[in-house]
């Protein structure tokens, strides 16, 4: 693997564990006799992330970015242009730390999420026609206004302070065989991979992304970082790209998972049904992706205890009560 100066190393995920202590929920692991009966794995434990404070796992990597900076860097203010669960993470980080923080978001982003993210104390930037816009405008900020630039994945902080969850897995669990990981930008995966392949190598790391607009695997199978096209998921928070000019995520998912796999739409909402019905979760999709792959059976890895990461909860509750009413 080819270890870019500021790659984040295993003992990152540790000093990020106790900058973070206290400012994040310590989330707990839930069986599922069900999934494990449904893929044949001894057990099934669901780490519950979507009970973390912000509704999403991206808590700890943007808490710990932000306390991460030099004390007079951080008083300037954060800047992100997340339209997702890590605006939210870095608007909630900010208010805790009593730190401005700006998002900017394009004006295709619905007005319930922006309102969302002013309700956590940000200042919600309106700016262009997209993403690529919105993250723009965001480095204008930063240059401008000092204004320390976070983004969602690609940060050797943000993916330490995502490792910290493969910390909590090893302790509450120390004989898994397998974690599933759901991938999008790669940060998640990428911090707990790096922790969980130093703490244990023979550990099976799977990363599963949507059929549609996988683009962390599409680089993987390209060998270089490429473009997708963007199209709808019920897995929204998978959704985008990893940069072209992606500095960590690719080359850390690539020296350290061992399978990546790809779910349909189907099988996400039967997923989301699945474990709103037996385990009684509310999930988003992006949550219900490692559910989703085990339950077409078999345990990837072929080992016998099996840990699923159920990363958020950030659903709209009138789209997801007629999801749930559906059969499948
Ligand atoms: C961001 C996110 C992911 C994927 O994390 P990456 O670091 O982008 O791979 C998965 N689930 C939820 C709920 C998310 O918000």
């Amino acid at each position: 693997m080819a270890a870019e100066a500021g790659t984040p190393t295993p003992a990152d995920v540790y000093r990020a564990r106790a900058r973070i202590a206290g400012r994040v929920a310590r989330t707990p692991l839930l069986s599922s006799p069900r999934l494990a009966r449904a893929c044949g794995a001894d057990t099934v434990s669901l780490k519950l992330e979507m009970l973390q404070l912000s509704g999403a796992f991206k808590l700890r990597g943007a808490t710990n970015a932000l306390l991460a900076l030099a004390p007079e860097v951080c008083a300037r203010g954060v800047v992100t242009a997340s339209t997702g669960n890590h605006g939210r993470a870095l608007a909630y980080a900010a208010r805790a730390e009593g730190v401005a923080c700006t998002v900017c978001l394009s004006g295709l982003v619905p007005e319930n999420k922006a309102a969302a993210v002013r309700e956590l104390g940000a200042e919600v930037v309106r700016t262009g026609d997209d993403q690529d816009a919105a993250v723009a405008e965001a480095l204008r900020l930063a240059a401008e206004h000092g204004f320390s630039y976070i983004p969602p994945f690609d940060h050797a902080e943000v993916i330490a302070g995502q490792g910290t969850i493969g910390l909590e897995l090893l302790e509450d669990a120390p004989d898994l065989d397998t974690v599933i990981v759901p991938l999008s930008g790669g940060g998640l995966l990428a911090g707990v991979a790096l922790i969980v392949k130093a703490i244990n190598p023979a550990v099976h790391i799977v990363g599963v992304s949507p059929e549609r607009g996988a683009a962390m695997i599409e680089s993987l199978r390209a060998g270089y970082p490429v473009e997708v096209a963007e199209e709808g998921t019920l897995a929204d928070s998978l959704g985008g790209g990893i940069g072209l000019d992606n500095r960590h995520t690719f080359a850390l998912v690539r020296g350290l998972v061992d399978e990546v796999v790809q779910v349909s739409e189907g099988e996400i909402a039967a997923a989301m049904r699945g474990l709103y019905r037996h385990e009684r979760l509310v999930t988003e999709g992006a949550a219900a992706v490692g559910a989703a792959l085990l339950a077409r059976g078999g345990v990837p890895g072929g080992g016998g205890r099996v840990a699923a990461l159920i990363t958020g909860n950030n659903v709209d509750m009138d789209a997801f009560t007629r999801l749930v009413r559906e059969n499948d």
